[in-house]
């Protein structure tokens, strides 16, 4: 920081910048339970989904209002999901995090933003299998835009095109990777255009690391999942009337598409697309790999030093 502060200047900024973090966060709230569903994320004012009465201001004040309402609406008692105090919480370590790392700066703001539109990415497709072109658009213009102006992680502005290219392209790697390792079949274009996203944000050289982190945590949870017995490939059952159960061969295991609500899924189509979009259903018990790509992002962001400390190979990629 170029400025000399006294500590208790500092800490009260640490506050500040935690605090803004954790609003953010709590409009993330809004976008993932909204913006899947083709809602509006401005209007109406957030509702209780049960009873619908308004929540006032008070009632939302991040993680504060969940602890004193003990997680249930105030008007009917509905619970309300630990999601909400999560992202928020998350939020606010972003937050501070940009600002100990870059200061009270327009570099900080980005990355803020950046792994605020990675966190709805994360929740979204761990709750609806969705990463919509909604978010995954703006990401890749964020880091296309950011990388000139010196806001993001790319070295350069042909690193961050560079880094859209691959990560696009890599798709079909990844796809490999994914097939070997989770047993899953392919990915969805929403993945696609994640890793598109993250590699405008992060260069092209940090794409290979981001993608090691998390098809070695996607396979840890995937052989946790095996080891408890409970990969067993069929119908979830909160998708009913989706037609006969298949064979494992039968349902790709990264979603329709992934793509999600937005101007390119009407692109797309034809009636096979739309037949196989409402067929698909989740294999039992599996889990999406956007948001483990997610978590590599962010440990590359946050961690690529201590990371290429312990394994010295990934150095070339930093
Ligand atoms: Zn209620």
């Amino acid at each position: 920081m170029a400025l000399e502060l006294t500590p208790a200047a500092h800490a009260l900024l640490a506050a500040w910048a935690a605090l803004v973090g954790a609003v953010v966060g709590s409009f993330l709230n809004v976008v993932i339970a909204r913006v899947p569903a083709g809602q509006s994320i401005v209007k109406p004012r957030s509702r209780c989904p049960r009873c619908g009465s308004a929540i006032a201001w008070y009632d939302n004040v991040p993680v504060v209002s969940w602890l004193l309402l003990r997680a249930r609406c105030r008007s009917c008692g509905e619970g309300i999901s630990w999601r909400y105090p999560l992202v928020e919480l998350l939020g606010g370590a972003a937050g501070l995090l940009a600002l100990e790392r870059h200061g009270f700066s327009a570099r900080a703001a980005a990355e803020l933003a950046f792994v605020a539109l990675l966190l709805a990415l994360a929740f979204i497709d761990l709750d609806t299998w969705l990463l919509p072109n909604a978010l995954t658009w703006p990401l890749l213009a964020l880091g296309l835009v950011a990388a000139p102006l010196r806001l993001s992680s790319a070295p350069s502005s042909g690193s961050a095109l560079a880094g859209a290219a691959v990560g696009f392209g890599a798709f079909y790697a990844v796809a490999v990777i994914g097939e070997k390792v989770l047993h899953r079949e392919a990915m969805g274009f929403g993945d696609v255009w994640l890793l598109a996203g993250l590699g405008a944000w992060s260069g092209a050289a940090a794409l290979l690391p981001i993608v090691l982190l998390s098809s070695l945590q996607g396979s840890v949870v995937g052989l946790s999942l095996i080891a408890l017995g409970r990969s067993q490939p069929g119908p979830e059952p909160r998708a009913p009337g989706s037609g006969p159960a298949e064979g494992p061969a039968a349902t790709p295991a990264s979603g329709p598409d992934d793509a999600g609500p937005g101007p390119a899924a009407e692109a797309r189509p034809g009636p096979d697309a739309l037949d196989a979009e409402e067929a698909w259903v989740p294999p039992r018990h599996s889990v999406p790999f956007g948001p483990f790509l997610v978590a590599g992002a962010l440990e590359w962001l946050y961690l690529a030093g201590p990371i290429t400390r312990a394994v010295p190979a990934l150095g070339l990629f930093h």
